[in-house]
């Protein structure tokens, strides 16, 4: 059972790289892809803990890319997480949600949340390459009680348009895109059921954007079945998984409950490969 889509503490996640990788081993899960917000740095834990489990980890990533003010999830498979041109790319998203980060907690105190913001942001500025963003906001919310879950935190303050949303820029969805090709990777546009970028597939495609997730907790059968049609008619690739994060999230699906079928996985494994070009040495 394939699963390519799973969250850890490395960035929104709430179990460590090495507790996630015992979670797949034990739901039955063979080759899984640990794909935190903006980072890799939870991928030589998740490697570390996949060889003494014996599964196989694909490495990956979930890259936030900014089209016409909307944020849009873009996946990366089985780059090389060394490549320096990636590394710098991610440490700029990082920069960028911390700066982020900090309008949030203005926002939220100007309107009379009193929560210690600057702890995560003192935090993630040391944390060798872990990713800030909105959820971790969303508990310091609830750990103050003015929710009760992340969800309903998103619900009041922080998702789009509500009162301490703040917008952002980003490189786009093609940049992404040529980003982890140019790492030897293969780039998946996350979750479209869940944004609702139907019409916008065609025009990602024709810009590059190699493959879709098909298989993910917020679609469902109807769903899958059309982005299925999708990748066909387009010739894409298509990646899935579970998405993650926690039990009782937002993604309600547990590990292992949302997998990838192996011979979409084997299709996506040979794209990525057979686009490689070849490097210098
Ligand atoms: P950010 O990275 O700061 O843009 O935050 C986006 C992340 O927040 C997503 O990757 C989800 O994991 C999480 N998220 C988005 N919407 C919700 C929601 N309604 N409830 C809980 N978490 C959410
Ligand atoms: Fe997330
Ligand atoms: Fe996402
Ligand atoms: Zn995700």
């Amino acid at each position: 059972m394939i699963d390519l889509h799973l969250h850890t503490t490395a960035s929104d996640g709430r179990l460590t790289p090495d507790a996630l990788v015992a979670r797949a081993a034990d739901a039955g899960l063979t080759i899984i892809s640990v794909t935190d917000h903006d980072t890799t740095a939870g991928l030589p834990e998740a490697g570390a803990a996949a060889r003494r489990h014996g599964i196989r980890l694909v490495n990956g990533i979930e890259i936030t890319a900014v089209e016409n003010g909307r944020d849009i999830h873009v996946l990366g498979y089985f780059f090389d997480p060394s490549e320096p041109s990636l590394l710098d790319f991610l440490r700029g998203q990082r920069e960028a949600r911390l700066r982020r980060l900090s309008r949030i907690a203005e926002r939220l105190h100007d309107l009379g949340y009193a929560i210690d913001v600057s702890a995560l942001i003192e935090e993630y500025s040391h944390s060798k390459g872990k990713a800030v963003g909105r959820p971790q906001v969303a508990d310091a919310l609830v750990s103050a009680g003015y929710a009760a879950d992340r969800r309903e935190a998103f619900d009041t303050l922080l998702g789009e348009g509500r009162p301490a949303f703040v917008p952002r820029g980003g490189a786009s969805v093609a940049d992404v895109v040529a980003i982890v090709r140019d790492a030897g990777g293969i780039a998946s546009l996350a979750h479209p059921g869940l944004m609702r970028l139907d019409d916008a597939i065609a025009g990602f495609a024709a810009s590059g954007l190699p493959a879709i997730e098909g298989w993910h907790s917020d679609h469902d059968a109807e769903a899958t079945a059309r982005y299925k049609r999708f990748a066909e008619t387009l010739g894409l690739g298509t990646s899935g998984g579970s998405d993650y994060h926690a039990e009782h999230s937002h993604h309600a699906a547990g590990i292992g409950s949302v997998t990838l079928p192996a011979d979409a996985f084997a299709d996506l494994e040979t794209r990525a490969t057979s686009s490689r070009r070849p490097r210098p040495e």
